[in-house]
């Protein structure tokens, strides 16, 4: 089959390699569309240390189930089918309460680190154990399960903050996850929902997409702006989907008393933190790491009843062939994506 193998730093070649053969409890899928994430850019320059070569990176996938292990049920060649990103273990005390993502012995498919390499899905082929594997519903194309990973981080990042109808958030961050927290957040009824970013291209895809306001994080007062904007005195839930220091602060500024902050950005190791504003106004800070399996389906539904709109963020489909070369582009930043598509059938 063919694979694209990150050799080295920044370094990718297609390769030649055997079909992997499923063992008992694994189904061999043939991948149709798998999307290329921020953390495989970071990964691949080495800059995450999550990306240790040799790699084939992808980890946002869906296709069809080729061949089942001996041991599989309920799965047969010609199913549509999507996976969760991580490999749980199912037995451990965060898989049986349902922290999936917790996992004492968790792995990330597509992820080489110290501990692990499990091989993604830049490649024509992958195998995947039976249960994080989801069946897809009738509506779904391939290309939009593809989606299925990043929809379900940023139900995780909503279903954390537990919303009440009516209330507000603040979305800190109009890179691809921001855009579907908010969408996210719409579908769990907040009525109004503040979008900050950098750049207005992206703000204007926010408001598309369900952003009620959309301010630029250099415009003056914005914390002010959001409370005037949330009843005068701040809005309930902000997310932070950036992970740097002056976002954080921003959305300590932005919530009310006792209001909740979700942190999703994760691209610092540390950050300055207003600890004074956070314990006297008594917030709620959660972190947020990427999904639990029962929000999977979730995530499905919602990409299927258009909840959760996933065509716009489609910027390009490319085949095996051009993904090095994409890579390239992406990491330079000449180009400015929402979400490429890797197709191993183009
Ligand atoms: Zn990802
Ligand atoms: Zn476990």
């Amino acid at each position: 089959m063919k694979a694209l193998e990150l050799v080295a730093a920044s370094t990718f070649e297609l390769v030649e390699k055997p079909v992997p053969q499923p063992a008992e409890n694994e189904i061999l899928v043939r991948v149709k569309a798998c999307g290329i994430c921020g953390s495989d850019i970071h990964g691949a320059n080495g800059s995450s240390g999550r990306r240790i070569p040799p790699i084939i990176m992808g980890h946002e996938a869906a296709g069809v189930v080729e061949e089942t292990g001996k041991a599989v049920t309920g799965l047969a060649p010609g199913d549509r089918i999507t996976f969760d990103s991580t490999v749980f273990c199912n037995e451990c005390q965060f898989c049986k309460s349902g922290h999936t993502n917790l996992c004492d012995s968790r792995q990330v498919m597509g992820v080489s680190c110290g501990e692990f390499r499990r091989h993604g899905a830049y490649a024509q082929y992958v195998c995947v154990p039976q249960h994080i594997v989801h069946k897809l519903p009738e509506k779904v194309s391939f290309d939009h399960a593809a989606f299925t990973e990043p929809v379900s981080v940023a139900i995780h990042a909503v279903n954390r903050a537990s919303i009440t109808p009516g209330e507000s958030a603040v979305v800190i961050g109009s890179g691809l996850i921001g855009l579907l927290v908010v969408q996210a957040a719409k579908k769990a009824g907040c009525k109004t929902i503040v979008a900050v970013d950098l750049v207005a291209e992206r703000l204007d895809m926010a408001t598309k997409l369900g952003a009620t306001h959309a301010m630029m994080a250099t415009d003056e007062n914005v914390a002010q702006k959001i409370h005037q904007l949330c009843d005068g005195r701040g809005a309930d839930h902000a997310f932070e989907v950036v992970g740097a220091s002056a976002p954080i602060g921003l959305a300590i500024d932005s919530v009310r008393k006792g209001g909740t902050c979700v942190l999703v950005g994760n691209v610092t190791a540390e950050v300055n933190f207003p600890l004074q504003k956070a314990v006297t106004r008594e917030l709620n800070v959660l972190g947020s790491c990427a999904l639990l399996s029962t929000e999977i389906p979730e995530a499905l539904d919602a990409i299927a009843d258009g909840s959760i709109d996933v065509e716009p963020l489609i910027s390009e489909r490319i085949s095996l062939e051009q993904a090095g070369e994409w890579f390239g582009k992406l990491e330079s930043g000449e180009i400015n994506c929402m979400k490429v598509l890797v197709c191993p059938e183009l």
